[in-house]
């Protein structure tokens, strides 16, 4: 493999050496570099989708919404509306003289079809180069209908998928603060930035209700409107995931005073952790909260660390790449692989901040390499420079693993696995030992390169 890294990309990547920490990220992907973020639609779809009960109209070319078909395995323990994607299939016809009343006729045929609690108007480029008033046609119908029809402000061009993130917390804020909140307890979460994929929510709560902590809404995880209409009633805001969802959080802390902590779920250190923050938060109101934590994870933990020996003897000293979407993930990877014996030599994100970033250097070992915002021939580079046995990324990054012989590991929305929860961890490690150890690498050997490409690009670009 030639040269892999334009030299307007060297400042994005750092390798942990001698060098003090300094990283450029948060910025404009660099165009033609065919960077693995998704656009600001995507962004906004990907939080709002596990809305079950919802009806999602993407107002677009077909093409958009094809690409956002089911596309997470967030599971629903009611209805499954959120599983269709609708379009309203924006023509050329409708391009010169405007999709208004295409998008209403749209809505009012799916809403007497469907008969969902509200729906959600994703705008998409052409949308936004047309000048629909996507707002207008929404307080029409839902004046007519009598649900909330929100309109998502996620023209794809007008930013990166973090711009959709926060179009997507300005849609559900619009809900936030309309239900009845008489019958909420004090010691009361929601739960923001968990998708419930592979029903991973469902665990969480059962460690929740467990604690004797009430969960008002699953915001973005098995998700039901009614239940978002009434979030203002909770007494804390836990959220995972935070890129995607903490601008929701900082809106109803700024207009309910409702507090927020960042978590995370995957890994065993971090459930622990994010576990007795909450009971520590409730604990002057509820005095036996922490001992009733203490005791689940001490049950949790019993139950799972002989499970975990029998891979970690296998695993050890094995080498792991991470290439995820949000920076909170990586963290609880890199510590989740250093439980199972792994080293990690590769971390990278789409969407970290400079701040996500330090945390990285602070926690991997000397020579890991930590990259913001990356593309397919730099991640193929990293992979065969650090002869790495397992990738651990999203749909974008399975085909450069098995194209290079080496083993993946999903850990995004496609997933039907559950990775939170100290059950999730098992899973991992489970997953991570049958995929590391399986004897087709055999018959599909690893292409290692022979020269640090690193050390032979940027000059020649
Ligand atoms: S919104 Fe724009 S960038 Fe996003 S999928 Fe549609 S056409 Fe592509």
């Amino acid at each position: 493999m030639g040269s892999t890294i334009f030299e307007e990309r060297d400042r994005q990547i750092h390798r942990k050496g001698d060098e003090p920490f300094s990283m450029d990220c948060d910025m404009p992907s660099l165009a033609g570099a065919v960077s693995q973020r998704a656009c600001v639609f995507c962004g906004s779809r990907v939080v709002l989708y596990p809305i079950a009960d919802a009806l999602h109209l993407v107002h677009g070319p077909i093409g958009c919404a094809a690409y956002t078909w089911d596309i997470r395995g967030a599971l629903s323990s009611g209805p499954e509306l959120h599983r269709l994607s609708f379009s309203t299939d924006l023509q050329e016809k409708d391009v010169i003289f405007g999709g208004e009343k295409k998008l209403y006729q749209a809505l009012i045929e799916l809403i007497n079809r469907h008969s969902p609690k509200g729906a959600f108007v994703y705008s998409t480029c052409i949308v936004g180069i047309i000048g629909d008033d996507l707002g207008a046609v929404c307080r029409r119908v839902s004046e007519e209908t009598g649900i909330p029809v929100i309109p998502v402000q996620s023209e794809g061009f007008k930013g990166n998928k973090r711009a959709g993130y926060n179009a997507a917390c300005k849609a559900l804020f619009e809900l936030v603060g309309t239900g009845v909140i008489d019958d909420i307890s004090p010691v009361s979460i929601n739960i923001l930035g968990d998708f419930n994929l592979a029903g991973e929510i469902w665990i969480i709560r059962e460690y929740f209700e467990r604690m004797g902590v009430q969960v008002v809404a699953n915001i973005t995880g098995d998700g039901r409107i009614d239940d978002i209409k009434r979030s203002h009633g909770a007494s804390l805001n836990v959220v995972q995931c935070s890129g995607s969802t903490i601008d929701l959080a900082i809106m109803m802390e700024r207009q309910y005073g409702i507090p927020f902590m960042r978590v995370s779920y995957f890994g065993v250190e971090d459930m622990a952790e994010s576990l007795y923050r909450v009971a520590n938060f409730f604990s002057d109101g509820d005095t036996d909260i922490m001992d009733r934590t203490r005791e689940l994870v001490r049950n949790e933990l019993a139950q799972l660390y002989p499970l975990l020996e029998k891979y970690r003897k296998d695993l050890m000293g094995k080498k792991a790449a991470i290439y995820v979407g949000g920076a909170f993930k990586a963290f609880s990877l890199v510590k989740a692989f250093r439980l199972i014996g792994m080293d990690v030599a590769l971390v990278g994100s789409q969407t970290g901040t400079e701040e996500d970033y330090r945390e990285l250097y602070d926690i991997t070992d000397p020579g890991t390499i930590i990259v913001d915002d990356s593309n397919p021939l730099e991640l193929s580079s990293f992979l065969q420079e650090k002869d790495v046995d397992i990738f651990v990324g999203g749909v974008k990054e399975r085909p450069i693993a098995y194209k290079l012989g080496v083993g993946f590991c999903d850990h995004n929305h496609e997933r039907k696995e559950a990775l939170e929860g100290f059950v999730g961890m098992l899973n991992f490690a489970r997953e991570v030992h049958s995929t590391v150890m399986s004897p087709v690498w055999r018959f599909s050997p690893r292409r290692i390169s022979q020269h640090s490409s690193y050390e032979l690009s940027l000059k020649a670009v």
